[in-house]
């Protein structure tokens, strides 16, 4: 995938919504995540809350074209009512799409039609079975594994192709312009006067960018699949490193284990949520899962608070590309 653009930092980013695990505290509302990705939006796991924490957030339903539920473990689902039903209000035009395990189908139609309202919502259910590409957009794919928790239950990461930055002083010397640029790109050369120009004399190799959504479950190959190469890694870190016995009997990680991951998988930025209630006081309060992270990975982590809106790093150099 070529383009020109579309390289601002500021147009990917995650809106944080939410960040406790099964109950919600005075700082933490349940889950919740969007994606902002370009002109997408992903909404990830909406937890109950999900309609108003959208409001404080400054986002709107409108922004919304996918939907993806890691599970129906309700802390990850019980905002998909009011967010629907939102939608259909706001009289959102567009197709969203809606990813969830294809198990637990009748657990989504019963969230979708929780309550009576006037349906308009254009909504396209996904249900994934296995794992794979689950959605394709012009400028992505999404993927999804099955991962290791007490119900059904998938990560997703959000993949963009390696592609090509057109050098526009480039394209100048040789004096292509217009739909030219387009037609270059798509063919890989194009004749100008009595030469032949190729596509790598007048662009750069753009390496492609990964989220990678890890929620619910306990160490397996799957998490570690999903995370590779993650630009942004945002993985459930539900109890500390002494809770190991207790997270793995659950079927969730511990911090030392999301920053495992984030190490062996190669990942960026590594963003931390899904949070236990019982890390919310005590000397050091969550700032422990942080350091736990950190000691296990040798990268940035970022513990995730409610509201907080987390850039996606800026792309990789090529060099940084193996
Ligand atoms: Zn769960």
């Amino acid at each position: 995938m070529s383009g020109v653009g579309s390289d601002a930092v500021s147009d990917r980013e995650l809106v944080v919504l939410g960040t406790a695990s099964q109950a919600p505290t005075r700082r933490r509302n349940h889950n919740g995540y969007l994606l902002r990705w370009d002109g997408e939006g992903l909404l990830f796991d909406p937890g109950e809350g999900t309609q108003r924490q959208m409001i404080f957030a400054g986002v709107t339903v409108s922004q919304i074209t996918r939907i993806c539920i890691t599970h129906f473990h309700g802390d990850h689902c019980l905002g998909l009512p009011g967010v629907l039903q939102r939608m259909s209000l706001d009289r959102v035009p567009h197709v969203v799409d809606a990813c969830y395990p294809a198990q637990n189908r009748e657990v989504f139609t019963r969230l979708r039609h929780a309550a009576l309202f006037h349906d308009v919502v254009n909504l396209r259910e996904r249900p994934v079975d296995g794992g794979g590409t689950v959605l394709q957009a012009a400028a992505f794919r999404v993927e999804a594994e099955p991962l290791s928790h007490g119900v059904p239950a998938i990560g997703y990461r959000l993949v963009e192709p390696d592609g090509r930055r057109m050098l526009p002083d480039r394209l100048a010397a040789f004096g292509i312009t217009g739909p030219d640029v387009g037609r270059l790109q798509r063919q890989g050369s194009l004749a100008v006067g009595d030469q032949v120009v190729g596509l790598e004399q007048v662009s750069e190799p753009r390496p492609g960018q990964r989220f990678a959504f890890v929620m619910d479950t306990r160490l397996c190959d799957a998490a570690f699949a999903l995370a590779d190469g993650a630009d942004m890694l945002v993985c459930e870190s539900t109890f500390a490193n002494a809770e190991a016995a207790l997270a793995r009997n659950y079927g969730h990680l511990t911090a030392g284990q999301a920053g495992q991951i984030a190490a062996q998988a190669g990942a960026r930025l590594l963003v931390l949520t899904h949070f236990s209630q019982r890390y919310e006081h005590g000397p050091d309060g969550d700032q422990r899962l942080a350091g736990e992270a950190a000691a296990a990975f040798g990268g940035e982590v970022v513990l995730a608070r409610d509201l907080d809106r987390i850039p996606v790093p800026a792309r990789r150099a090529e060099a940084e590309v193996s």
